[in-house]
């Protein structure tokens, strides 16, 4: 039977590729595990950070549009990317982002757990999340953060709606997603894989503005299933539904189907399979551009276009 796993990756938007490859390498220590281009617009970048291998459930990757404007933060979106630590993590964490002059509030309390929260430096919302689940095989083993206190992979995201019923019953209904906890206007689910990543917060937020998506804000958000055959069967369910399903697109690390929420949100249901090693060894996992094999014959243009990165100490090598 066909089952969402969690979360697979998010898909966010950022200015420029350096400042971002900076916080979310160099600050939040991440590895960058892949530098391709947007398959859709092969003149930007696509960086994909994540543990070291890039385990689904663990990856954010970013649209870099250094001319874009700036969005909005609001309704119909991804508001809160978080990412869970552990218990003893939290100390650190507000360590780190203090010597680095980078705002922040909390740690507060939110269902019992400590929540640190600040924007990047597009204004993306980003949290960190002290929890006791966390699992060290999510986490960079060899970053630049202690192993003790490294980033493991998301814990949540927020789904900011100001009317939240149809997505709670797109989450509940169809996704097979179950009701665990409320607080005032914070709603959390859960789905029960077994496996991390698999929470998701739908927030009411009836007086917010709609969000409008681009630099600083959430694309999309992707979610999990097994394989190619659970795919197929979300793909005729949410078809049969009325969803305006795409056709299975192949994203190279894994295949992709994507349909809008009821409250504007763009979902993704992404394969585990084949992942970032289809291409590279572990150990060059984003030391240098890759493209797909169509748009190889490309690739001396592409380089000309696409702005040169600077890649983090312990990835040193060309883009
Ligand atoms: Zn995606």
């Amino acid at each position: 039977m066909k089952q969402i796993l969690g979360i697979h990756h998010i898909t966010a938007i950022a200015g420029d590729p350096q400042t971002n490859l900076d916080f979310y390498a160099g600050v939040l220590g991440l590895r960058l595990v892949n530098v391709t281009v947007n398959f859709d617009d092969p003149g930007t970048y696509h960086l994909y950070y994540g543990d070291g291998v890039g385990h689904p459930g663990t990856i954010l990757t970013f649209f870099p549009w250094p001319h874009a404007p700036q969005g909005r933060r609001g309704t119909g979106q991804v508001t809160g990317t978080a990412f869970a630590i552990a218990e003893n993590a939290v100390d650190y964490w507000t360590d780190r982002l203090a010597a680095r002059s980078i705002a922040f509030k909390g740690p507060f309390d939110r269902f019992s757990e400590q929540v640190i929260s600040f924007s990047d430096p597009d204004g993306m919302g980003v949290e960190l999340i002290a929890t006791g689940t966390t699992r060290n095989d999510r986490a960079y083993q060899a970053g630049p953060v202690p192993l003790e206190f490294a980033v493991r992979g998301f814990h949540s995201a927020t789904l900011s709606q100001a009317d939240h019923r149809e997505t709670v019953a797109l989450l509940t209904d169809t996704m097979r997603f179950k009701l665990v906890a409320q607080e005032g206007d914070r709603f959390r689910y859960a789905v029960d894989s077994g496996e991390p990543a698999g929470l998701v917060d739908v927030l009411r937020a009836p007086n917010e503005r709609p969000g409008r998506v681009l630099v600083g804000t959430v694309h999309h958000i992707a979610w999990r299933t097994a394989d190619d055959d659970q795919q197929r069967s979300w793909r005729t369910e949410l078809t049969r539904l009325n969803y305006g399903v795409s056709p299975v697109m192949d994203r190279k690390y894994f295949h992709s189907i994507y349909y809008r929420e009821p409250g504007g949100i763009l979902f993704e249901i992404a394969t585990d399979p084949p992942g970032f090693s289809v291409d590279e060894a572990p150990e060059e996992l984003g030391s240098k551009l890759v493209l797909p094999p169509w748009l190889e014959p490309e690739r001396a243009s592409l380089e000309a276009v696409l702005p040169p990165l600077r890649l983090p100490a312990r990835q040193e090598a060309s883009v």
